[in-house]
Formats: structure tokens, C-alpha cells, sequence
């Protein structure tokens, strides 16, 4: 498969993970949902989740399963981010080292998930490793807007921009829908 079809994301969102309603997922025939944590659900660094994240989270998942899978080495914190994703008295389950764009721990992911992975979005702020390991694993891929502390000097920004960049080079189209 070419490079510019495993970079393609197949949903653009123009704004954070929150707008994932219901009426996309359904639209899309979507199921399941994986989530990255750093700047998808939380900023770099942050334990636990902004009000209208935690609110979005607690909608979403009873309308559809929910698992997190994050590059991040810091077990502990990604522990703790799940922990404050309880549906009912279970932690969602999460992965942490996930190595993407490698392929493994995000196809055990989506596995235990048991859903088609065409039913499955993966949902990342980033090219390289989230829309790439999706594609790659067979997962539908969302792209959205990164969540980053106000004037954020993150230089993942840098790295953000240099991957559309490239991507757009590629001829991968970075459209976002409203
Ligand atoms: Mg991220």
C-alpha cells in the first residue's frame, strides 16, 4: 500500500475529540473506539481530565466501548488517566508503550475489543503514529484537533506540523469537516 493511503486519515475533525457525537459514530458505522491520551484526550503531562472531556467520555461510552492506547512510557500516569475513565466500577483498558505506528499492541487493543476493526476508529492528534498504526492495523482513523495547555511551547507541535507537512507533500488530503 502506498504511504499516502496509510497517512490518509478518513475523518478530519476540526475541533477536539469531544466533537465525536453519537451522530458521526453512527454515520460512520463506528462501534468502538481506541483513544490516544497525550494531547487527543489530555495535555502532555496532565493526570486527569478537563470537566467537558470527562462529560464526553462518560456520554460516548454508553454509547460504545472505549479503550485507550498510548506511546507515553509513563505507566503510572496512563493508569491514572483510565482510572478517571470508570464506566461503572471497571477502569477502561488501556495500553501504555504502545510503540505506533508499530502495529502489535494496537491490534491486541482493538482484539479484546471484539468488533470488525472497520467498526473500530482509532482517534489521535497525530499523523505518524495514530493515523499511521490505525491504517496500518485495518482501524477506521480519526484526526483531531490536539488538546494542549493555553500557549503551549510544546515542540510536538513542531513535529505536528512537520508530519502534515510531509503528508501534504505525499498527497494526503488534510480537509477537516466542521
Ligand atoms: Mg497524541
Amino acid at each position: 500500500m502506498r504511504w499516502v493511503n496509510l497517512l490518509q486519515p478518513d475523518l478530519i475533525l476540526g475541533q477536539s475529540v469531544v466533537g465525536i457525537t453519537p451522530e458521526v459514530l453512527q454515520a460512520k458505522g463506528l462501534k468502538g473506539l481506541i483513544l490516544d491520551v497525550d494531547e487527543t484526550i489530555v495535555p502532555v503531562g496532565r493526570r486527569k481530565l478537563d470537566e467537558d472531556v470527562q462529560i464526553w467520555i462518560n456520554d460516548i461510552q454508553k454509547v460504545v466501548p472505549i479503550s485507550l492506547v498510548s506511546n507515553n512510557v509513563g505507566y503510572e500516569r496512563i493508569r491514572q488517566i483510565a482510572e478517571g475513565v470508570m464506566l461503572g466500577s471497571q477502569p477502561v483498558p488501556f495500553v501504555a508503550s504502545a510503540g505506533k505506528p508499530s502495529r502489535r499492541k494496537l491490534r491486541t487493543a482493538a482484539s479484546n475489543l471484539g468488533l470488525p476493526f472497520d467498526q473500530i476508529a482509532m482517534v489521535g492528534d497525530r499523523l505518524f503514529t495514530d493515523v499511521l498504526a490505525g491504517n496500518r492495523v485495518g482501524l477506521f482513523t480519526i484526526l483531531v484537533q490536539p488538546m494542549l495547555e493555553p500557549n503551549s511551547k510544546d515542540p510536538k507541535n513542531l513535529l505536528r506540523s512537520a508530519e502534515f507537512w510531509v503528508s501534504r507533500q505525499l498527497g494526503v488530503t488534510l480537509k477537516s469537516v466542521p
